[in-house]
């Protein structure tokens, strides 16, 4: 039985549709990433979990417990939020130690527990600290030691990372996945940073409006988006219009694309392709491989270890396509704006989205 089971959670702030009938299971042990644009109640369902929000209907099993009803001290959770919300006025160890149980943990058990949850933060010595004295990353990380104080059953973090400066979120987000994989305890994120859930999570749940778009691998809503809103907003992504013109091909402008997502569609059926920049690659000049066409180079965007190439293919009006080649695949090859360039797509890699077209 899954660890955490939300089922059919609904959640309105007054007319507004905050979570519309949200089921969810996630594993023992699982990092899931709960990922979405602002507004798509991604926090919501976080809270409610956490019993800070209440839902209006539906339910939320926790390790067997029925706890939709339990108040948020009942359950079982440390939480980390996007502002630090440590205590000004207390230590970082009595920042630490503020939830722990002072029965079970009399003055020295406590010392050496939040010694123990400061080594595991990376940040070893700091007990006499106060939290103004310390940076972003660094109160980040005594709020992670809280949550973890109590050895909850349940991690929750909302957001933590996006008051951090670029450099130190990548930092604190590779920490918090090493220290997730040593303690093994089941963590839910909440982010809008697309980057940030396909580093970290083992599974990833998109959400717009309120609903679950996709739930799954970082590689399975990136390679495999289920839906149009989960293909654009994870990742850039080229749209490209057109029907099917047998089976297996596609008709984009004059062009006949081979597409294997295309194997099962009825001839003359409009689709809606998908491809990623990275899947557009160069060719000679002279190659006729099959899936290749020329295009003209309107503009290059220069991104350090990649270049985006937007082009406009030949003969397909109002269409353009951004391209994205490693400066290691260019090798110094130049692409001004006006060359001529031929493009080659795989037809494993140009993807139909059921029902679109
Ligand atoms: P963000 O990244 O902006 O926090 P989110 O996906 O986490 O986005 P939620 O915070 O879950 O979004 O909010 C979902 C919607 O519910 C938003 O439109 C928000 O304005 C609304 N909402 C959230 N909390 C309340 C509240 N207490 N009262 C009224 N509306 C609320």
């Amino acid at each position: 039985m899954s660890y955490l089971l939300i089922e059919a959670l609904s959640k309105r702030f007054g007319r507004f549709t905050a979570l519309d009938r949200v089921d969810l299971s996630i594993e023992r042990g699982e990092f899931v990433v709960f990922l979405g644009p602002s507004g798509c109640g991604k926090t919501t369902l976080l809270r409610a979990i956490a019993g800070l929000d209440r839902q209006d209907s539906g339910r939320i099993v926790q390790d067997g417990d029925d706890i939709s009803q339990w108040p948020v001290a009942a359950r079982d959770f440390g939480i980390v939020f996007q502002s630090y919300a440590l205590f000004p006025n207390l230590s970082v160890a009595d920042n630490i130690a503020y939830g722990l149980d002072n029965r079970r943990f009399d003055r020295s058990a406590r010392a050496r527990r939040v010694e123990e949850l400061l080594q595991l933060v990376g940040l070893p010595g700091i007990q006499g600290k106060y939290p103004a004295q310390l940076s972003g990353g660094q109160q980040q990380r005594v709020a992670l030691a809280r949550a973890l104080a109590t050895a909850p059953g349940l991690l929750l973090l909302d957001e933590p990372l996006s008051a951090l400066d670029a450099l130190e979120r990548v930092r604190l987000r590779g920490e918090i996945r090493a220290l997730q994989d040593k303690l093994g305890v089941t963590t839910v994120m909440v982010t809008h940073d697309q980057e940030e859930a396909l580093a970290v999570a083992d599974r990833i749940v998109v959400m717009s409006h309120g609903r679950i778009e996709q739930v799954g691998t970082p590689r399975e809503v990136y390679r495999a988006p289920a839906t149009p809103f989960v293909a654009d907003f994870i990742g850039r992504v080229n749209v490209l219009d057109g029907a099917v013109h047998e089976r297996g091909r596609v008709q984009v402008g004059p062009h006949v694309l081979d597409c294997e997502q295309a194997r099962d569609l009825s001839p003359g059926a409009a689709v809606r392709l998908y491809l990623r920049p990275e899947d557009i690659t160069l060719l000679g000049v002279t190659d006729s491989a099959p899936n290749s066409f020329y295009a003209h180079v309107r503009k290059v965007e220069f991104l350090g270890a990649h270049v985006a190439v937007v082009m406009k293919p030949d003969r397909m009006e109002g269409v353009e396509l951004t391209a994205q080649f490693s400066q290691n695949y260019l090798n110094g090859t130049e692409l001004p704006p006006g060359a001529i360039v031929r493009v080659g797509v795989d037809r494993r890699h140009l993807r139909v989205i059921a029902g679109e077209g």
